[in-house]
């Protein structure tokens, strides 16, 4: 693909963040798991976190193209890097919902210091079932009063607002679920231990609590019991970048089991002239390959302003699940040295398994493909 002037620069930008700053501290970023603040104030710093917010709101206003390049590249080299360049580039996702005030307060915190907009959805009773949230939201005046607890949310210390997804009834006396945006640090929020957890190093992934958490009458996003309209609306381009960094796992360890392959030597020769293993090597690249390109047509779609329906379920589904074989692939490639975590490519299998599971399982992903093809030809 011929890359634009502005593809190139970013991508030189984010290659010499990457030398300079992050490979120095890879095996601490890969063991230790602690969130790396440092690194989401770098990525403002550079510009990344105001990469495709639009220019009236103090973004580059770049292409979905080119964001999807960026977040292929860090996820090649990190997961929290390819992680955050991903999350705090959701000031589109926020102005897609938002009303005056949330704009006002959110949008700088967003662009100028690259926290983001969070999800907190899941709780104990309600995973792949979203509507099944306990969380309540009781209007009150003005005001709208939230409790409940959620579980397994992410990059809790790098979030300026939580999406938050509540039981709520309207004036008719109507149940349904809503979603309002919470400040991070409102009175009524707190935060649990972080879970200790397969993959995903340094996400701070774990409960949030709302107790008597008082939020404004404006939080609530767009209309009462149609919460679930703009969690889903914005999901389509969040499951396309899920996409793109499954494709960077699987590029970061094929290039890891390409290096050891080309120098180990078993039985007088090295592992890249035994034909079986060539015959690997073509199979993971056709596969990366052919992900990679999915990805890029489905965000050359979206910058052309069309809809990709049910296409960024197609790209989880299919990205992750390659990027699950294509990582344990180049492990046993690679022999007992893949297994080992100094290596550096165990995490890869590990961060894949996470996505796997993230933003709707393949399950859920298969479920809505059959439901929009079973539409498409009633
Ligand atoms: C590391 C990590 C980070 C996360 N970060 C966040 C976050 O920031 N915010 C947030 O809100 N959530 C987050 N999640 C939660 C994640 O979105 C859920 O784990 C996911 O939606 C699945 O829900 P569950 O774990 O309850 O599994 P379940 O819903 O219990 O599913 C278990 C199994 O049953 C299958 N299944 C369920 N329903 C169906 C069905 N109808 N048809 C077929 N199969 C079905 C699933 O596919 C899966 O295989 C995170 C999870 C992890 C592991």
């Amino acid at each position: 693909m011929q890359l634009t002037e502005n593809q190139e620069m970013y991508l030189n930008i984010l290659n010499e963040f990457i030398e300079q700053e992050v490979q120095p501290r890879l095996k601490e970023l890969d063991n230790v798991d602690e969130y790396p603040k440092w690194m989401q104030e770098r990525l403002a710093e550079l510009g990344f976190t105001r990469l495709v917010a639009p220019e009236e709101h103090g973004g580059l206003g770049e292409s979905m193209t080119t964001l999807l390049l960026l977040v292929m590249r860090a996820t090649e080299v990190n997961n929290t890097l390819g992680s955050l360049l991903n999350c705090s580039n959701n000031a589109n996702k926020l102005l897609s919902f938002a009303n005056e005030q949330m704009i006002e307060k959110y949008i700088p915190q967003i662009i100028e210091q690259g926290r983001f907009m969070g999800m907190a959805y899941t709780e104990a009773g309600a995973g792949s079932d979203s509507k099944a949230v306990q969380t309540t939201a009781v209007r009150d005046g003005d005001e709208w009063v939230i409790n409940g607890t959620k579980m397994f949310i992410s990059y809790r210390s790098a979030c300026s607002c939580w999406q938050v997804s509540a039981k709520t009834v309207d004036e008719n006396g109507v149940e349904g679920v809503s979603v309002f945006l919470v400040d991070a640090n409102a009175p009524g929020v707190s935060y649990g231990e972080h879970f200790n957890k397969f993959g995903w190093n340094g996400s701070d992934t774990g409960e949030v609590f709302f107790k008597d958490c008082r939020v404004p009458a404006w939080a609530l996003c767009g209309e009462i019991n149609k919460g679930l309209h703009i969690s889903l609306s914005t999901l389509d381009g969040a499951r396309l970048l899920i996409g793109a960094r499954a494709v960077g796992y699987a590029q970061g360890a094929f290039d890891k089991a390409y290096e050891y392959a080309s120098q180990r030597e078993q039985f007088g020769r090295k592992l890249t002239e035994f034909q079986v293993i060539q015959h690997y090597f073509a199979d993971m690249y056709a596969a990366i390959e052919v992900c990679r390109g999915y990805v890029l047509h489905l965000a050359a779609e979206l910058d052309a302003g069309r809809s990709i329906g049910k296409g960024g379920s197609v790209a989880k589904l299919k990205c992750t699940t390659m990027a699950q074989d294509v990582t344990q692939r180049a492990m046993e490639i690679c022999g007992g040295m893949g297994l080992l975590r100094e290596f550096g490519l165990a995490r890869y299998y590990e961060d894949t398994c996470v996505i796997i599971t993230g933003e709707g399982t393949s399950e859920i992903q298969k479920n809505i493909i059959f439901k929009s093809i079973a539409k498409e030809r009633r």
